[in-house]
């Protein structure tokens, strides 16, 4: 049994294939006349770190805007590995400034 129902028909709005519909309430405004996305598509990025080629798929785009609250104007710019990498990074540099700190008052 085959069901044909091919949703292929573009709807209001004239959403791409693979779009993501947005919930534009969710979103963090920056202001009121808007950049809101109304839906995400597949970004393909270069990251700019080890200059893989990679996609920000347009479900991790919804959770980055409305469930991580990300600025509307933010784009990724890294790949998974380099951006695990450069938030421990940015870690360890706290870590390493609070070691200094220590050392500071130890005279
Ligand atoms: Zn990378």
């Amino acid at each position: 049994m085959s069901r044909r129902r091919e949703k292929r028909r573009i709807a209001d709005g004239g959403l791409p294939p693979g779009a993501v519909i947005a919930n534009t309430s969710q979103q963090i405004h920056v202001s009121p006349y808007g950049s809101a996305k109304k839906f995400y598509v597949d970004i393909h990025f270069k990251c700019k770190d080890c200059g893989v080629e990679d996609v920000w798929t347009g479900s991790q785009q919804k959770w980055f805007y409305e469930v991580a609250k990300g600025s509307l104007y933010a784009t990724a710019v890294r790949c998974r590995p380099c951006r695990i990498r450069f938030n421990e990074q940015r870690g360890l540099q706290r870590e390493q400034m609070d070691a200094a700190d220590n050392a500071k008052q130890e005279g």
